[in-house]
């Protein structure tokens, strides 16, 4: 099964969410729409939130 990640778990009002077979291309889509929409670098701490919200 896909798993999923909804923004909204690190970007309140953000409505984005993505799917992938494997966490790890998960992560780098997650990590180029946080940068490219949100001008944001995420720590390895937002990285630890982000692995504990997806789905799947
Ligand atoms: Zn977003």
């Amino acid at each position: 099964m896909a798993k999923s990640y909804t923004c909204s778990s690190l970007v309140k009002d953000c409505t984005w969410s993505t799917t992938a077979n494997d966490t790890a291309t998960l992560m780098k889509k997650i990590v180029a729409h946080a940068e490219f929409k949100h001008d944001l670098q995420l720590s390895t701490a937002d990285k630890i939130k982000i692995q504990s919200s997806i789905r799947g």
